[in-house]
């Protein structure tokens, strides 16, 4: 799958880093770093952290059926 985070949006709540930590973490400074095209088993993890962000800053451009 593809997703995307948009970093305007992003104010390094962390949820999805609890939600997914294999394709979302933190810098040294808490700058939030993510696999843009993680594997799509995956998916699950990656829909809960973008459910659980509370400026809705993740989107998924595109996963397999
Ligand atoms: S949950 Fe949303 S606001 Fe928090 S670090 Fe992740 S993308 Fe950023």
């Amino acid at each position: 799958m593809r997703i995307h985070v948009d970093m305007n949006l992003c104010e390094s709540h962390g949820q999805c880093v609890f939600a997914a930590p294999e394709v979302f973490s933190f810098d040294d400074e808490d700058y939030l770093l993510y696999d843009a095209e993680p594997a799509d088993t995956l998916l699950d993890q990656v829909r809960e952290g973008a459910r659980m962000c509370p400026v809705r800053a993740i989107t998924i451009l595109g996963s397999a059926p």
